[in-house]
């Protein structure tokens, strides 16, 4: 049995993760796995009933489940004197130190580049965000009024565990190549021991291919040949500005899901805000909140070793596959005319 908690978050968040939580119970049904869902207040429902946007009760609850659904936060939905930031801190808190995210393009969806099918890891419990790097206080600060100073960590075990999770990763993918992304030549302590961690783990796993390539070049090779890459690994700054190339190539923030995974724990988190401008019309799309859902099964399945949660992600994967490339039922940024939730009930039907 797995437990599973939902939280919803604001504005789209409303109505994206019921739809994912919606798939996610059809391809449990059919595939017999077992799982408890919990819901759990987060943001503005959490700031009206317990005065807070990320209320213990919640955290609590979170150090009870294998997994969870985290939708948008929408940081217009509450007063902005509420003191909580809600991402950064609760990947430290649970030590969520991989944000893994895939970047595939799909053949009748209009995108910059065919072909395309790159998994993301991006480390984000420490490098260069002033929250992940220090225990109290900030990882930035301003001597005087003309000097502004930030901090950039990198550890061995940081390094070592999200270089291993992109080998995983890796081992289950028919190329079954890693490229490491730094700038060793330049930042010869913080991108060398990323480096040599990666190093290390490459040579555990003889069965992939390795390269490692530096962060400018990438950035170009990207842009004009995303076809050479299958899982890239990279520092917390680097993947955040990497990952969203990647999404900008393959068709924009609809069709980004995400999973930030940690040692026992892995929470689904499309790259998507809360979206205001749209929220309430039934018009968002869910596929990234639904696939970054189906890849928490497949993370469980892999992680747990439960074959039915591996069944159930691949159920939702072609289920996905088959309702874009029939392109009937699509919503609105995709081409379509389809809503939120007519997009989810075929994708719930289809698994
Ligand atoms: P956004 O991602 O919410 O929206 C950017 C544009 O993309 C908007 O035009 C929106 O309508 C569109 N869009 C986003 N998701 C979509 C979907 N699923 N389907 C169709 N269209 C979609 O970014 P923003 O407008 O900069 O931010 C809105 C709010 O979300 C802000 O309060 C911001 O701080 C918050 N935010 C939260 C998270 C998070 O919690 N993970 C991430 C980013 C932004």
């Amino acid at each position: 049995m797995l437990k599973i908690g939902i939280l919803h978050g604001d504005d789209i968040g409303l109505e994206v993760v019921p739809e994912a939580v919606k798939v996610m119970k059809a391809a449990a049904a059919k595939t017999g796995l077992q799982v408890e869902w919990l819901p759990l207040p987060i943001g503005k429902q959490a700031h009206e009933l317990h005065g807070h946007t990320m209320p213990d009760v919640t955290i609590e609850a979170l150090k009870t489940v294998d997994g969870w659904l985290q939708g948008p936060i929408g940081h217009n939905a509450y007063p902005r004197d509420d003191p909580t930031w809600i991402n950064p801190p609760l990947r430290k808190k649970f030590e969520l130190f991989a944000s893994v995210k895939p970047v595939k393009s799909y053949p009748n969806l209009p995108s910059v580049h065919k072909d395309v099918d790159i998994v993301f890891l991006r480390e984000v419990t420490e490098g260069m965000q002033s929250s992940s790097v220090v225990f109290a206080g900030s990882g930035e600060f301003r001597p005087n009024d003309d000097i502004s100073i930030g901090m950039r960590v990198v550890t061995r075990k940081g390094a070592n565990r999200v270089a291993r999770e992109a080998f995983e990763i890796a081992r289950t993918r028919e190329r079954k190549k890693v490229t490491s992304v730094h700038k060793e030549p330049v930042f010869r302590l913080v991108c060398g021991m990323f480096a040599e961690e990666c190093r290390k783990v490459a040579a555990e796993f003889p069965d992939c291919t390795f390269e490692e390539v530096l962060v400018d070049g990438f950035a170009m090779k990207l842009v004009m040949k995303p076809q050479q890459y299958d899982v890239v690994v990279t520092t917390n700054q680097f993947g955040d500005i990497l990952t969203d190339e990647g999404a900008g190539i393959v068709g924009g923030l609809g069709l980004a899901p995400g999973l930030c995974v940690g040692a026992n724990q892995a929470m689904a988190q499309a790259t998507h805000g809360s979206a205001p401008d749209i929220a309430g019309q039934g018009i968002a799309n869910p596929y990234a909140m639904i696939m970054s859902g189906q890849m928490l099964f497949e993370w469980l399945g892999r992680r747990r070793s439960e074959p039915k949660a591996a069944d159930a992600a691949q159920r939702i994967a072609r289920s996905m596959d088959r309702l874009i490339a029939e392109a009937k039922l699509l919503t609105a940024d995709l081409g379509g005319k389809a809503s939120t939730s007519q997009m989810g009930d075929v994708v719930a039907a289809g698994v």
